[in-house]
């Protein structure tokens, strides 16, 4: 249920109303849009009803919160979330480019990619040390040194960290040198993790699930924000269809239809989407077209001996093409980059 309170409700009389609604063992959760007070109440709803509450002192209105995510909604939180990641605003009116090696492969790799992104005007840098891999015999990442690398190239040239935590115990560790903690794909239904990072201080990007519906998907920030970590933000990154030509189907069905039912910010990642290097630009800026939030482009120097996705990988000066193009569909749609 959707509890709206009177413009100018004591902070007394709103503490009042989320203790009963405690006490009825609904879980609470407030925020502020146009002045006013909103308390989403979440749980068994069969000890208060709709009428009573509406009764309640300072209580203005009360809706019915229809649809199974709740936090991550748009009915509970109707203006956009913002979320602050060192020179980005992810969510506001500026792009936010996230870009960089699929892989961490060493200091002179990470550092040549940094640089690159960098000048092209990317605020973020990408890059995988535990590597979810389907294959057991393919280059799973440098672990914690890779991780060292990414932040000093990141920090020498003014990025922000994304990069992925595959496991709950290895959030402390993540959490040490990422500002972003990526969920992969494949785990975008690991509830244990989803658990443990609503738990950290750090702002999550949860990547759609190969076979996941965008309910799923949402579900799965829900999962993020009930733990108390509402600094999520969706990325989608391709789903499996029946068709092989590309990697995956990038679903850009999902931008305009997410962005309605949910406030969260969503990011493309074009790279995963399709897999193919020179299909990568066509859309990624089709994602800005459509009124993405933000890109993740894999990019590399040397594609050819990349240890990880090294085919669907933009050379820097591609990427830097790439950036100049989006800056100009970013402005059709009334945004920047
Ligand atoms: C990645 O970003 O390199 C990655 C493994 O992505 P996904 O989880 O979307 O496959
Ligand atoms: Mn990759």
């Amino acid at each position: 249920m959707l509890i709206v309170l009177k413009p100018g409700t004591p902070e007394a009389v709103a503490n009042d109303v989320m203790t009963r609604l405690r006490m009825a063992g609904l879980a609470v959760h407030r925020t502020e849009h146009d002045g006013r007070t909103r308390i989403a109440a979440i749980g068994d709803l069969g000890g208060v009803k709709a009428d009573e509450v509406s009764g309640w002192p300072g209580v203005e209105a009360t809706q019915k919160l229809a649809r199974p995510f709740k936090l991550a909604s748009r009915a509970f939180h109707p203006h956009d979330t913002v979320i602050s990641v060192g020179r980005a605003a992810i969510g506001a009116k500026s792009i936010v480019v996230m870009a960089g090696p699929c892989s961490v492969e060493g200091e002179e790799q990470a550092f040549t990619i940094a640089e690159a992104v960098a000048k092209a005007g990317a605020t973020v840098l990408r890059g995988g040390a535990y590597k979810p891999r389907t294959s057991p015999y393919a280059f799973q990442g440098l672990g914690e040194e890779g991780l060292k690398i990414l932040r000093r190239a990141a920090d020498a040239f003014g990025l922000s960290v994304i990069s992925e935590v595959m496991d709950s115990q290895q959030v402390p560790l993540l959490a040490r040198y990422a500002d972003i903690l990526q969920i992969g794909a494949r785990n975008m239904q690991n509830y244990t993790l989803l658990r443990e990072v609503g738990h950290a201080h750090r702002p999550v990007m949860i990547k759609r699930g190969l076979s996941s519906t965008i309910e799923e998907w949402l579900l799965s920030a829900e999962h993020v924000m009930a733990q108390g970590n509402q600094q999520v933000m969706l990325c989608e990154r391709g789903i499996r269809t029946f068709e092989t030509y590309t990697r995956n189907t990038l679903d850009l069905n999902a931008v305009p239809v997410v962005k309605e039912l949910s406030h969260l910010p969503v990011i493309v990642d074009p790279s995963h989407g399709v897999g193919i290097r020179d299909k990568v630009a066509p859309m990624a800026r089709a994602a800005v077209a459509a009124g993405a939030d933000g890109l993740m482009i894999e990019v590399h120097h040397d594609p050819d001996h990349a240890l990880s996705d090294g085919a669907q990988s933009l050379y820097p000066a591609q990427f830097e093409s790439l950036v100049a193009q989006i800056r100009t569909i970013a402005e059709v749609v009334g945004r920047t980059v």
